[in-house]
């Protein structure tokens, strides 16, 4: 069973049980404007507040997400999937993490001055107007929340159009802004594709999207026209590199989290493992252990670790790239097969070649790819053979020899023994065609505003 949409109704179906959990009405796509005009109305009022302003407004929905978190996670948990305890901790940390964001937010985009011995520059940012957020269902509150905010910060007003698959969710998160913020600052499109492709055409300022790569071309396209500002983080591929000297219970622990949590629909799991093969029985069994003891059901039992496939079309590609690869000579390690309902077994496979698709397409799916390597400039090759470059991991003890061959990936993001997340303040960036433009840290809030030089002579 998949999520459909008609003309008017969006069917929300539970992907655990193939019940219906909920039935929303569309938006309809003739409103799209009207929409886009409350949102332009609206703009100069919200842009005539300060940041800090702004963000005392923003904050107080904090509180009220860590409040309705487990409310909210039952049901991201029934519409998506994903097991409850992950479904609340995504809640609770965006409520939580709140104040740290918007106090990182108004610090970056506060006027900075340059000097020379004739001029005075101020560079300022300003509100773009208005801003469209596109988002995915993999984190149906993390997604909305990591654009959402930095574009309200700066002073744009915001139109989120979350996906199809999340929508009941994303109404709720919305709903909770929507408690202090001014009206028509933020508002929700409820509808699938076509409506996302109606509001990159309008007269919108900035598209912050986040999905596929395929979308991402689409939207880049159509903002080219008229040169409008965007963002896009799209898919990845992430390889991850185990060298001989690895530490192999870390890197098994980290390889078989970041292959499955989620089911493996996360931007940033680990697709491909490139291992040094004087390690790769040890490793591979290490994985196998691990993996043996995830219990796959549905998000709402407390022993579940993994959740099903977002719906039947997402299970269906896994499945047939899995059947190619399996055509091509790849052999199923563990797992494999159909799997019942939405679900997809957890599956290593391994005897892989950079022939197959499945070592450079994403996958988007729990399949652990592994492949050995003799010599660790070719494992930085094959990791780089992709046409995607978002995340990537290389685990050995000698963090020197790790640092080298991370500056030679082609990733945006490499994580050495550990996963590719930076600390507190860095960017969530892709190279390649995981990402045109990035967001978070300091950096990526600025990309949210248009910065403007007002200089003077020195008196
Ligand atoms: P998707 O591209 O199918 O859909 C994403 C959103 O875009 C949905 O709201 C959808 O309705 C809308 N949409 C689809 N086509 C559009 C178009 N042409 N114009 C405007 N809007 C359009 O992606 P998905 O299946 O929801 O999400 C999975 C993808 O998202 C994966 O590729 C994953 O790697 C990627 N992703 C990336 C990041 C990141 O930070 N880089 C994070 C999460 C997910």
């Amino acid at each position: 069973m998949t999520t459909t949409t008609s003309d008017q109704v969006i069917q929300s179906i539970n992907p655990a049980t193939g019940e219906i959990f909920a039935s929303l009405e569309m938006s309809p796509l003739e409103d799209v404007p009207r929409i886009i005009s409350r949102a332009r109305q609206a703009q100069p009022g919200w842009a005539a507040m300060d940041a800090t302003e702004r963000a005392a407004i923003i904050a107080k929905a904090g509180p009220r997400l860590v409040e309705e978190s487990e409310r909210i996670g039952r049901m991201l948990t029934e519409e998506m999937g994903k097991p409850l305890n992950e479904a609340i901790g995504e809640v609770k940390h965006s409520g939580e993490s709140l104040d740290a964001q918007l106090e990182e937010i108004v610090e970056a985009l506060k006027p900075r001055e340059l000097r020379d011995e004739n001029t005075i520059t101020t560079m300022q940012m300003d509100p773009y107007g208005v801003c469209v957020s596109i988002t995915p269902w993999n984190f149906p509150i993390l997604m909305p929340h990591s654009t959402v905010i930095p574009a309200l910060v700066a002073g744009n007003t915001v139109i989120l159009k979350p996906s199809e698959e999340t929508t009941a969710v994303a109404i709720e998160y919305v709903s909770i802004l929507n408690e202090f913020l001014p009206e028509n600052v933020l508002q929700v499109v409820v509808g699938d594709e076509r409506h996302g492709k109606a509001l990159v055409k309008g007269d919108v300022n900035l598209i912050a999207f986040t999905g596929s790569r395929e979308a991402g071309q689409h939207i880049l396209a159509t903002a080219g026209a008229d040169l409008k500002r965007v963002i896009l983080e799209l898919g990845g591929k992430d390889p991850m590199i185990v060298l001989h000297d690895a530490d192999i219970d870390a890197a098994a622990d980290f390889a078989v989290n970041n292959s499955f949590r989620n089911a493996g629909q996360v931007c940033v799991s680990t697709e491909r493992i490139y291992v040094d093969k004087r390690i790769e029985s040890e490793f591979e069994a290490a994985m196998i252990e691990r993996t043996n003891k995830l219990i796959q059901g549905n998000g709402l039992d407390p022993d579940t670790r993994i959740g099903p496939m977002i719906n039947s079309n997402q299970k269906q590609k896994v499945l047939a790239q899995l059947e190619k690869a399996g055509q091509e000579g790849a052999r199923v390690v563990m797992g494999g097969g159909a799997g019942e309902g939405n679900f997809v077994p957890l599956t290593i496979l391994s005897d892989l070649n950079h022939d197959m698709e499945i070592m450079r397409e994403e996958t988007f799916g729990p399949i652990a790819c592994v492949m050995s390597f003799e010599d660790e400039d070719n494992a930085v090759d094959l990791a780089n053979d992709t046409p995607f470059g978002l995340g990537a991991a290389i685990f050995s003890k000698d963090v020197q020899r790790a640092s080298r061959l991370a500056s030679g990936m082609t990733a945006g993001m490499v994580g050495i023994n550990k996963g590719c997340g930076g600390a507190k303040g860095s960017p969530w960036v892709g190279a390649q065609q995981s990402g045109y433009g990035f967001h978070s840290g300091p950096e990526g809030h600025r990309q949210f505003a248009q910065l403007r030089t007002i200089s003077v002579p020195v008196s």
